[in-house]
């Protein structure tokens, strides 16, 4: 499908990370329409984006997925180079996904730049019945951190679009 060409403001580059399963790339096929396979990358990284328009601004978000890397704990720094956004995910119904994300807050402070802006996601909050992590301990670790924090649902769609546009919200608010 051809698009009219649009005049971009700005690229703003944001990275799903997070341990595997927890639906990061569910996440990021709910958010985005394009698919683009980064065929020059030897690490294998995906991106996908999607224009959205923020203050009347037009940015173009530029979203990475680790494919699989995160399995090997193989992300490396080239993944995190120019993001100014990280989506931080966990699955409510796994506690070791959750346990880990501090380590992977840990990850990004060694390797993003130090002004990225970090939302934290509890994902498949449509599991109500299976819930292993209390919303109030992701909203006491997520202040702790100084991390902005939503529970989604990749599958309907619950808050996916919100906890984006929250995110490049931020990042616009820092940057412009
Ligand atoms: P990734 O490894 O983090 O990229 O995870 P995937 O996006 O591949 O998702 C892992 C599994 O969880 C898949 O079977 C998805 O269908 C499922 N999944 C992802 N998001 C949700 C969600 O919000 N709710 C439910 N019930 N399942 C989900």
């Amino acid at each position: 499908q051809e698009h009219a060409p649009e005049k971009i403001d700005y690229v703003f580059k944001v990275v799903v990370i997070g341990d595997s399963a927890v639906g990061k790339t569910q996440i990021l096929s709910r958010f985005t329409n394009e698919f683009c396979f980064d065929s020059k990358s030897t690490i294998g990284v995906e991106f996908q984006t999607r224009t959205v328009t923020i203050k009347s601004k037009v940015i173009k978000a530029q979203i990475w997925d680790t494919a699989g890397q995160e399995r090997y704990r193989a992300v490396t720094s080239a993944y995190y180079r120019g993001a100014l956004g990280a989506m931080l995910v966990y699955d409510i119904t796994k506690r070791q996904s959750f346990d880990h994300v501090a380590r992977w807050v840990e990850e990004l402070r060694a390797h993003a730049d130090s002004s990225i802006a970090i939302m934290l996601i509890g994902n498949k909050a449509d599991l109500v019945d299976l819930r292993a992590v209390p919303t109030e301990d992701a909203v006491e670790f997520a202040e702790d951190q100084g991390l902005f924090f939503a529970e989604t649902s990749a599958l309907s769609g619950d808050n996916v679009d919100k906890a984006f546009f929250k995110l490049l919200g931020e990042i616009y608010g820092v940057l412009c």
